[in-house]
């Protein structure tokens, strides 16, 4: 759940996850709980349909590499190949991914600790997998696909078909540091049918099509999961959501409500944007 191992997770964090979800079992039940509801055709159509409503404004492949926000200026955000201006900027990001970015001024030691705390957490560097079966042979035998364990290279599996059942998904995450011999893509998917097929049955064996990724490996995410080391959100937690000058700062670490999940991104986009409305107003 936290992609991390207990000794080293901060329980304050642990508690304010808990707290944002309305407690441990909303977290860990999928009836009623995190993992409830899916999105017909994908999350990604959530961004999909929201950029296309917006048009050309919404710039892709143009990271951010400098945000200036210099007195008596408008603000400045600038990309490798084009420089905007703006009255008041979001950050809609973790902490740790706002370190690839320029702050000019810098940021104020405690948000700049805030954000280097997040990035040099121990991290497991989890792999999402997604093994393809013909149907979801699974629940003729009774069985929910689901399944969680820490004596398995792979710690959480969901049952991920699309709902008219018209092919068989089980999702899996799996941390490559607890089984080395998984860590290329090929004997991981291999591997990965085996020990399905511990809990699942032969039929396991039988995938048609397997498709990954690995966590660790994406330029623009600090990691998958966010675990949170001891002691970065008691020094520096009030400045998750303070706004430092004319930048405001979104991100789904930053949500009181669902914390960490696709809800917590939205909740905390809409508080950043009717905070900068009233810094605008006033
Ligand atoms: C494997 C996995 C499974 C998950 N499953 C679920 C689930 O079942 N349900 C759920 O609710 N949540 C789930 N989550 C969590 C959910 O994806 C996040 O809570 C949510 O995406 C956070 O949204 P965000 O807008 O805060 O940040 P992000 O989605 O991380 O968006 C930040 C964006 O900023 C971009 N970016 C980074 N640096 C720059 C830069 N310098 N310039 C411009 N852009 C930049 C990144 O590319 C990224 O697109 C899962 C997460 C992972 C990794």
């Amino acid at each position: 759940m936290w992609a991390g191992y207990p000794e080293r997770i901060s329980l304050l964090w642990v508690l304010h996850y808990l707290r944002s979800a309305g407690g441990l079992l909303p977290v860990i039940l999928n009836d009623g709980g995190a993992q409830d509801q899916r999105i017909v055709g994908g999350s990604q159509v959530i961004s999909e349909r929201m950029a296309a409503d917006l048009g050309g404004r919404v710039l892709l492949k143009q990271p951010v590499l400098r945000i200036e926000d210099r007195p008596r200026e408008r603000m400045r955000v600038v990309t490798a190949t084009e420089t905007l201006t703006a009255d008041r900027v979001i950050v809609a990001m973790a902490p740790a991914d706002t370190m690839r970015i320029e702050f000019v001024p810098a940021l104020p030691k405690p948000r700049l600790e805030l954000a280097s705390g997040w990035a040099r957490l121990p991290r497991l560097p989890l792999v999402k997998a997604a093994v393809l079966y013909e149907s979801p042979f699974w629940r003729a035998e009774g069985l929910n696909g689901a399944m969680q364990s820490d004596r398995s290279p792979v710690q959480l599996v969901f049952d991920n078909s699309p709902e008219d059942a018209s092919m068989g998904v089980l999702s899996c995450f799996l941390s490559v540091v607890e089984c080395p011999h998984l860590a290329d893509r090929r004997t991981r998917e291999e591997g990965l049918k085996q020990e399905l097929a511990r809990y699942f049955g032969p039929k396991a064996l039988d995938a048609t099509g397997y498709v990954e990724k690995d966590w660790s490996t994406d330029p623009w995410s600090t990691g998958c999961i966010w675990p949170l080391t001891p002691g970065v959100l008691t020094a520096g937690g009030e400045h998750l959501r303070k706004p430092t000058g004319r930048i405001f700062w979104a991100g789904t670490e930053s949500a009181k409500r669902w914390c960490g999940y696709m809800d917590g991104a939205i909740s905390a986009g809409a508080r950043a944007a009717s905070e900068v409305q009233t810094s605008l107003g006033a």
